[in-house]
């Protein structure tokens, strides 16, 4: 059976129940929101473990250049390989093509024993669309949804009640410590010469410097 990831790829062997985060996004670049988010997550839901799963090709960034995935791969891997409980997959990476949630889950569910129960981890304004997401009646079969808000990106009841009634989904709702960092936010930074020093793993930083990443965006990547 293919690998998912180095760190978890042996995850419910045992037999016991197993709660798996997984982590989605762009991750363009990765930022200590996102770290924040997934460790809250771990926290509230109990999980056991998080893999962070960088988008192949996003389906709703292609009216935007999107950083090369080896690229966004390495920074994930960069910024996690501190906490035993995270690891990052190269799943989305390797399959090619447009990069769909549900594929994703279906790979992940058929890699591990059912005793391995899935979460979705992913930000609020994200589920807001959810019900045009690819095959999304088949998403809310394979995992739990969580859907983190923050500042600014809170969904309003009526959206709330408006996707549970239309999805069949379960989703739950996850207040995050008031973190108004975005990717996007990093990217025009970098590109304006300013500093983003304490947003992201001064790994990843480093790894910004090196590659030369984002200087030549203003709110989008090079
Ligand atoms: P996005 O539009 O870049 O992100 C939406 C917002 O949520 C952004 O503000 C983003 O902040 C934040 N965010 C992204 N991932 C997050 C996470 N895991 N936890 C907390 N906040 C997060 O959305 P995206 O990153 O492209 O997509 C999110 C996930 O949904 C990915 O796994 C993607 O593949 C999936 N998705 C699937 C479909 C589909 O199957 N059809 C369609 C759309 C999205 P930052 O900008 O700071 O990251």
């Amino acid at each position: 059976m293919s690998s998912i990831c180095e760190r978890f790829d042996t995850l419910g062997a045992d037999g016991r129940p197993t709660r798996l985060g997984i982590m989605g996004g762009t991750f363009d670049p990765i930022h200590i929101g996102h770290l924040a988010c997934a460790e809250q997550a771990r926290e509230a839901f109990s999980l056991d473990a998080v893999i962070f799963i960088p988008a192949g090709n996003p389906v709703f960034k292609k009216d935007r250049a999107v950083t090369p995935a080896a690229h966004r791969l390495a920074m994930c891997q960069l910024a996690v390989a501190s906490n035993p409980a995270f690891d990052v997959s190269a799943v989305e990476i390797e399959r090619g093509g447009d990069t769909y949630t549900v594929d994703t889950l279906r790979q992940i569910r058929t890699h591990y024993p059912e005793n391995v129960e899935l979460y979705f981890i992913t930000g609020a304004d994200a589920v807001y669309h959810i019900l045009t997401w690819h095959e999304s009646a088949a998403i809310a079969d394979l995992a739990r949804l969580i859907a983190v808000t923050r500042p600014g990106y809170t969904l309003s009841e009526e959206r709330r009640a408006f996707i549970a009634d239309q999805g069949r989904f379960s989703i739950d709702y996850l207040e995050v410590t008031a973190l108004a960092i975005s990717s996007s936010d990093l990217r025009a930074r970098v590109a304006q010469a300013k500093s983003i020093r304490y947003l992201t793993m001064q790994r990843v930083l480093d790894y910004i410097r090196e590659q030369g990443l984002y200087i030549d965006s203003e709110g989008g990547a090079q």
